[in-house]
């Protein structure tokens, strides 16, 4: 048995189970990512308040048993509620999408506080200042930097040559792009063709190192390219549609 105290957790999903209880997934600052089982969540709502809320970031303590993948949780403390995120369509979109990306793309219990505090730092910044598509890139950017599966946009993955003034092919199975003498090489899923623009943009927003310079990307004619090839790439990781996507999709339709 062994128990843990005080740690700082974002839920990243509720899922019912039995009659009264809940599972949730939580990325927990010092331990990564895991599920716990919160027996009379469902029941008893002053059991764990609001503490299990989306969009929560809590205190929580818990307790594992051996041979369980499955913690149990024993008491949820609501710190910050980024409930702001759920009254504004477009940067609800975004927490969710954050959200989405960091339960689909992160292992088991290994622990990235760097992780943590980056969705932290998103739900802060909406929160704060509202959607952002400049900022949403820096956070996949940082995401995927810390998994330690960041994009090459700056040469080509085969015969890293770089001069890519003409454009590029985006390749997602080799993790970057190809030039032009190269591109017949790409394939798979994802392969699109980036100009020179999309190209730089999207370096430079590897380039960030905080959400808010991100503000420099804001109002480049080549951001939708620069959102499909984020996708593409992120798509490839993950290897299954992402939920909130769609929802995203359809706002940015409306605008
Ligand atoms: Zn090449």
């Amino acid at each position: 048995m062994r128990n843990v105290e005080g740690e700082p957790a974002l839920i990243l999903r509720r899922t019912e189970y039995g009659e009264s209880d809940l599972i949730v997934s939580l990325y927990c600052r010092s331990l990564g990512k895991l599920s716990a089982l919160a027996r009379n969540a469902r029941k008893s709502r002053k059991r764990f308040g609001a503490a299990l809320g989306v969009f929560t970031l809590s205190e929580v303590a818990l307790q594992a048993k051996e041979k369980s993948e499955l913690w149990t949780l024993v008491s949820a403390e609501p710190v910050r509620s980024y409930e702001l995120l759920a009254s504004e369509l477009a940067t609800m979109a975004q927490a969710a999408y954050g959200t989405e990306l960091v339960r689909e793309l992160t292992p088991t219990e290994h622990p990235e506080p760097e992780l943590f505090d980056l969705l932290a730092g998103l739900f802060e910044s909406l929160t704060r200042d509202g959607a952002s598509v400049g900022r949403l890139r820096v956070f996949e950017m940082r995401l995927l930097h810390t998994l330690g599966l960041a994009p090459v946009f700056d040469a080509c993955s085969d015969c890293q040559t770089r001069e890519l003034a003409e454009g590029a092919i985006l390749d997602p199975s080799r993790g970057g792009v190809l030039c032009r003498s190269c591109a017949p090489n790409a394939r798979g899923y994802g392969v699109r063709s980036l100009d020179l623009e999309t190209i730089n943009y999207l370096a430079d927003a590897q380039r960030c190192e905080q959400l808010r310079d991100g503000d420099l990307l804001e109002g480049r004619s080549c951001a939708i390219d620069a959102r499909q090839a984020m996708l593409s790439l992120l798509y490839w990781h993950v290897g299954k549609p992402l939920k909130s996507v769609d929802f995203i999709a359809k706002l940015s339709n409306k605008s």
